[in-house]
């Protein structure tokens, strides 16, 4: 199984910008669950279905794909960008109520599984229920949240649109309240979450405390490796060629090399830690 982070809470607590910035940093996928329920709201919208059932078999004649680069992703409806159509105001108002739907949340739980069972690497996915219901094992879930003024000023700053505060944080309240007390899988945090108030951390404090995080579960890739012997045995020349280039001082003179005992060698995507 690849790499899977779980990042689940309530809207507006730092979850896509979060997941984003450590799929980058960990060349991993990433999936936002949130933009599927969001353009199957839209699907609904486009052809004024109010109905569950009507809904689900209307899917049918649908494909919904989401591309997973954390730098461009996208969600395709029928090959179709939506990406803009599924920040609009009237599907925020609308995507908790079709969320709340059971037979919709199984029908994209298959299409987040596939979507997740794809990827070679490792994936980054942020939701509501990633790491209670849809990835239960995943290697590390974190469940992120801030308190509610923070969530809504940051909303706030990264809508260009006028929408005034009082909206916002109503908007963000509304959906806190159905999505956590729906009946089929509520927002909540897995019992083995790990929990993370960013009401007070910058973007790079969340991602930087995550990574510690994963790095402590030694999930950052290969494993440690401990290069232990005697003086001038070869223990440098042997770091250098396993990393591929030119690292530890090589040198006749016994003692030469003092690397600090965490040196962390970085390439080809994946950090190599030698103790
Ligand atoms: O993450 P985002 O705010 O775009 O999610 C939009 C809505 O989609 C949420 O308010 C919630 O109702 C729903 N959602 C969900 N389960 C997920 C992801 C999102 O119910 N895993």
């Amino acid at each position: 199984m690849p790499l899977i982070i779980a990042i689940d809470g309530p809207s507006g607590a730092g979850k896509s910008s979060t997941s984003k910035g450590l799929a980058i940093r960990g060349n991993w996928d990433y999936l936002d669950t949130g933009a599927l329920y969001r353009a199957i709201t839209l699907i609904a919208r486009e052809n004024e279905i109010d109905s569950e059932v009507e809904l689900r078999e209307k899917l049918k004649e649908f494909k919904i794909e989401f591309v997973t680069n954390p730098r461009e992703p996208q969600v395709l409806v029928d090959g179709r960008n939506v990406d803009n159509e599924i920040r609009s105001e009237a599907i925020t108002a609308n995507v908790s109520k079709i969320s709340s739907w059971k037979s919709i949340r199984e029908y994209l739980f298959n299409l987040q599984r596939k979507i997740i069972g794809n990827s070679k690497n490792g994936i980054v996915v942020e939701g509501r229920d990633i790491g209670t219901v849809v990835v239960p094992d995943a290697q590390l879930k974190v469940f992120l949240f801030a308190d509610l003024a923070a969530r809504s000023a940051r909303r706030e700053a990264e809508l260009d649109e006028d929408a005034s505060s009082e909206r916002i944080t109503n908007s963000l309240a509304s959906r806190d309240e159905i999505d956590s007390k729906r009946a089929v899988s509520p927002l909540r945090p897995a019992e083995d979450a790990l929990e993370l108030d960013s009401t007070n951390l910058s973007l790079q404090e969340v991602v930087d405390v995550i990574w510690d995080w994963l790095d402590r579960k030694n999930l950052l890739g290969l494993p440690k490796v401990a290069v232990i012997g005697r003086p001038n045995v070869g223990k440098s020349s042997l770091l250098n060629a396993l990393a591929g280039e030119n690292r530890a001082i090589v040198d006749d003179a016994a003692g030469t090399t003092r690397d600090p005992i965490d040196e962390l060698i970085e390439f080809g995507g994946s950090i190599w830690r030698f103790v």
